[in-house]
């Protein structure tokens, strides 16, 4: 099994290369965000609950988070692998992911960072937000705080799978075809790496 972290900030390109790289490999794309998005469509009590952080560019509690990562992945038991988009965000998120991947017998396979400056955020995520109406991605305000929170709470998440060896790095500047190509060339080394 093949579990993966899409890691970095917001506007690098996360969710762009999830989607082709489960077309690849058949693995489970999980984002926290667009789960809280469904939430928030359908005017649940969670998506209540995530719309004044995320409005504001803030997390979302740990504990709602986890909770909700957990119903998802033990709705999904029967995959070849997880790509985990936007989550872990925190230190508590990444012990709670590991334990939970821990108790079925899995594990993180690979963190995999995508690095692009603040500058090519900011214009790329106002650009996303000319489509996707999201109200986090049309305010400059906001998507600064984001990176902020993203510097302060999140970056963290890439020592403590650097610890174990499993951090790996990749240029998030580049053509969406050659992001991908250096993301897979990672994927299928971990897979060989696997299989001997
Ligand atoms: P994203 O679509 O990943 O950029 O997430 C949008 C917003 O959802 C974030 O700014 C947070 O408010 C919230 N969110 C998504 N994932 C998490 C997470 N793992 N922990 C806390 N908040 C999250």
């Amino acid at each position: 099994m093949i579990n993966l972290i899409l890691f970095g900030p917001p506007g690098s390109g996360k969710g762009t290369q999830a989607t082709k790289l489960i077309e690849k490999y058949g693995l489970l794309h999980i984002s926290t965000g667009d789960l809280f998005r469904y939430e928030m469509g359908n005017n649940t009590p969670l998506g209540l609950e995530a719309k004044s952080f995320m409005e504001k560019g803030e997390l979302v509690p740990d504990t709602v988070t986890i909770g909700m990562l957990k119903n998802k992945v033990d709705a999904n038991p029967d995959v070849s692998g997880y790509i985990f988009d936007g989550f872990p965000r925190t230190v508590p998120q990444a012990e709670a992911l590991d334990l939970l991947l821990q108790e079925k017998g899995h594990a993180i396979s690979a963190l995999i960072a995508l690095h692009v400056d603040d500058e090519e955020i900011v214009k790329r995520i106002l650009t996303r937000g000319v489509s996707s109406g999201r109200a986090d991605d049309n305010d400059e305000a906001i998507i600064r705080k984001r990176i902020n929170v993203y510097k302060s709470e999140t970056s963290q998440v890439f020592d403590f799978y650097d610890k174990t060896g499993k951090s790996k790095s990749i240029n998030g500047i580049g053509s969406i075809d050659e992001i991908f190509e250096n993301i897979s060339g990672l994927i299928d080394a971990l897979s060989i790496a696997e299989n001997n």
